[in-house]
């Protein structure tokens, strides 16, 4: 049986970590459908967390990138403008990759609209994931990032917030494994 509001098995359901700091930035995570299951994920935790909007990641071609100003918070490459998340609009979108680097790639690969979107640069920081580790160095988990992009906002009581989300979360990982 899977939780109605999580959709993960009663047992590892992720609502009881769930601290609510509604956000004030304007965020849609983009998620891929293999991240919505998953035992590990975080993208659902921290949206729940922020009342953000969740779009699936094959609904993406019935959305409009021209309606708003929008950045992508993702590794900024040659030949695509970056913007620092101090320079971030209230009205501006800003969209999240839930996936692994593998699919967030092919995500971006598949929707060229959204690969050339201003990227958000994050400052280099060291991921605290102890379960699920990063294929690279400076990989963050989904809900680190997005704590990281709102204490570069100076949303701090906010990326406190979420850090601590996640630190319980962690916690509970390791008692499920021991
Ligand atoms: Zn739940």
């Amino acid at each position: 049986m899977n939780c109605n509001a999580c959709e993960r098995p009663i047992r590892r359901c992720v609502c009881r970590f769930v601290q609510r700091v509604p956000t004030p930035l304007n965020i849609l995570m983009i998620q891929h459908a293999d991240e919505r299951k998953h035992a590990k994920n975080t993208g659902t935790l921290a949206a729940k967390c922020l009342d953000i909007e969740i779009v699936p990641s094959h609904e993406l071609t019935h959305l409009n990138w021209s309606a708003a100003p929008n950045a992508l918070l993702f590794p900024s490459i040659d030949g695509v403008d970056t913007v620092d998340a101090t320079e971030l609009n209230a009205n501006t979108n800003i969209w999240v990759i839930d996936a692994t680097w593998r699919k967030a790639t092919r995500i971006l690969a598949e929707y060229p609209e959204l690969a050339s979107l201003p990227r958000v640069t994050l400052p280099a920081s060291e991921s605290y994931w102890r379960n699920r580790k990063p294929k690279r160095a400076g990989q963050l988990a989904t809900i680190e990032a997005i704590a990281k992009l709102h204490e570069c906002c100076q949303y701090h009581q906010i990326s406190k917030t979420l850090n601590q989300v996640f630190e319980n979360f962690q916690i509970a990982l390791e008692q499920y494994k021991s």
